[in-house]
């Protein structure tokens, strides 16, 4: 296969676009004429409040539920053509801003028990748009691999009476050799465990639950983390890197997360320029990661490139 299909000369503004300002959707709603941010109900949303609710029990052993919850899709930009990694940072800072308070804003309605916000990025991960955006999930469930972080840390807290991402953090600082970037207040790092080739984790080095407690500082440092991240990995390869990134938020069931530690992270698919790592044998069937790179490697390839965005480097 090719590696990303993204032609350089995107418009700013794509008259077919559904995301694009002015522009209809499917469901026959106009967007707003929006300049920054831009968030509104997905027209066909995987979760929503017309799921079916009365289910046919199923036969034998197993069991049903309605998965109900509200979906949204959040627009980063107006500009088509634009991406995480080239935005200015104080559009990133905004985009961390209107996270936070859609992670709020979904978090307290009574029947939302987990707000999933995530970024699917590049054709390999089957976003056919370029348009960037997020997708929200706020849903009546929580989903597995949260539920697992946060069953793991309440118990690891039971246990030792510590904090396992602050370990994970100590861990990671004491080597320091799978760290690609720090600021005061924030951490990027490709973790010692890490699945994917250039898996990496971006987290607040205080422990909070969800980005609703960081102030204004820590956001503002998260958003940097961000954006060297995202530029490192664009110019890994002089392309547009895709990538799935997810925001591990503390469920909002109103349970004690007090151990959880709020961090994001990125799985980019490829392992080299147009090379998929495919979950085979041993992921699929047999359920645990190979690893076909050493994190230690990809951290210093990381750390290596510089932090201007390839496409905005001075002509020479
Ligand atoms: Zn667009
Ligand atoms: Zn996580």
């Amino acid at each position: 296969m090719s590696s990303e299909p993204r032609p350089a000369d995107l418009p700013a503004y794509a008259p077919d676009c559904y995301l694009c300002p002015g522009n209809v959707r499917v469901s026959g709603i106009r967007n707003e004429n929006y300049s920054g941010i831009f968030v509104f109900d997905n027209d066909h949303p995987c979760v929503g409040p017309n799921a079916p609710f009365d289910l046919v029990r199923p036969s034998g052993l197993y069991e049903n539920r309605p998965a109900q919850g509200m979906s949204r899709v959040l627009c980063y930009s107006p500009k088509h053509n634009a991406t995480l990694a080239e935005l200015p940072l104080p559009e990133i800072e905004d985009l961390v801003g209107a996270w936070r308070d859609q992670y709020r804003d979904l978090g307290e309605r009574h029947d939302i028990r987990h707000v999933l916000i995530f970024e699917n990025k590049g054709a390999v991960v089957g976003v056919s748009n370029p348009h960037p955006h997020c997708q929200i999930y706020a849903t009546n469930f929580v989903f597995k691999t949260i539920q697992n972080e946060a069953d793991i840390s309440r118990r690891y807290r039971d246990e030792k009476g510590r904090i396992l991402f602050q370990d994970i953090l100590k861990a990671e600082q004491a080597d320091g050799r799978r760290i690609v970037f720090e600021n005061s207040t924030a951490i990027v790092f490709v973790p010692y465990f890490a699945r994917y080739a250039y898996e990496c984790f971006v987290a607040p080095k205080e422990t909070h639950s969800s980005l609703s407690s960081m102030n204004a500082g820590e956001l503002h440092d998260l958003a940097e983390a961000l954006q060297v991240l995202t530029v490192r990995y664009d110019n890994l390869w002089r392309t547009s890197l895709p990538y799935v990134m997810t925001l591990h938020n503390a469920p909002t069931n109103g349970a004690d997360y007090s151990a959880f530690h709020f961090h994001i992270q990125f799985y980019p698919p490829l392992r080299k320029p147009g090379l998929l790592k495919y979950l085979a044998g041993p992921e699929i069937g047999g359920g645990n990661f190979l690893s076909d790179t050493w994190p230690e490697d990809k951290a210093q390839e990381l750390r290596s490139v510089g932090d201007v965005h390839y496409k905005r480097e001075p002509s020479a």
